[in-house]
């Protein structure tokens, strides 16, 4: 009996209808499959149903990873690895598809890796993944929304999101104290082009620093009150951080590039 640990985030997912609307939602018949924390192996057992043309597995748990090993024995490939510190780019030579229940902990902390690290080149075709409800909400909010922030600004970037469906907790075992959302991510090809995305990154936290303070003072202590830059994107500084558009903050941190040099 395999006990779970909580400092991993592991809530194994046992609903069946679940496991298998989610290997329903993109066809991965004949495709190369990537999963992460693939834990007791539950999804991993419907992704091998639909024979994949290949599935490697990303589990960091060593007793897990070895159980999968057991239990699976040459019909997946498993990296016995912390996904933080893999490169997936290197993993496959054509686009994955890839599934996670992800460890609600470092849950943003991955997406945030994989928006950030993609150049022009995207390693994937399209993500399925669980996260916390409270995180999905902020992933796929709109702007004016209580939601929206840094989090939906860096997302949407990079990526078209769709929200499949809420699950309760009742789903998994050991049961989480909260609401799960999957959510499907496919590239975004028309992505606005940024030389660094840490700039993206330096601009939406200073003007999220205050939430509810108009945009005048962070606008200035990016952009020293330029003028043009206010006319050209038409921006009231008497607005709130959570008014400007996404697309408005990729604009403005090109200008920001631009300034910079
Ligand atoms: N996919 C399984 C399911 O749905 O039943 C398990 C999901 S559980 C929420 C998260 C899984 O990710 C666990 O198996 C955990 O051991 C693994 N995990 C946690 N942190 C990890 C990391 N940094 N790298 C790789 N796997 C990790």
């Amino acid at each position: 009996m395999i006990k779970a640990k909580k400092s991993l985030g592991q809530n194994f997912l046992n609903d069946v209808k679940i496991l298998a609307k989610i290997v329903d939602l993109v066809n991965i018949h004949n495709k190369p499959v990537l999963e992460i924390g693939p834990g007791t192996g539950n999804l991993t057992y419907y992704i091998l149903k639909k024979k994949p043309k290949k599935l490697l597995v990303i589990e960091k748990d060593d007793v897990l990873a070895n159980n999968l090993k057991n239990k699976f024995n040459k019909q997946i490939n498993i990296l016995n690895e912390d996904v933080l510190n893999v490169d997936e780019c290197l993993l496959c030579d054509e686009r994955l598809i890839v599934f996670g229940n992800l460890p609600y902990n470092i849950s943003t902390e991955i997406l945030s890796k994989w928006v950030t690290g993609i150049n022009n080149k995207f390693w994937f075709n399209s993500l399925i993944l669980m996260f916390q409800k409270e995180v999905a909400d902020r992933i796929i909010a709109k702007f004016n929304t209580k939601n929206y922030g840094r989090l939906s600004i860096l997302s949407n970037w990079k990526l078209n999101i769709k929200k499949i469906m809420d699950v309760g907790p009742e789903s998994f075992s050991p049961k989480p104290k909260i609401k799960s959302t999957i959510l499907l991510f496919t590239p975004r090809n028309d992505f606005h082009k940024i030389k660094d995305p840490k700039n993206l990154e330096k601009v939406t936290r200073i003007f999220f620093s205050h939430r509810r303070k108009m945009l005048k003072k962070p606008f200035n202590q990016v952009f020293n009150g330029n003028q043009k830059i206010l006319e050209k994107f038409k921006i009231n500084l008497n607005l709130r951080p959570q008014n400007l558009e996404y697309d408005t903050y990729y604009k403005l941190t090109q200008e920001y590039e631009k300034l910079i040099g």
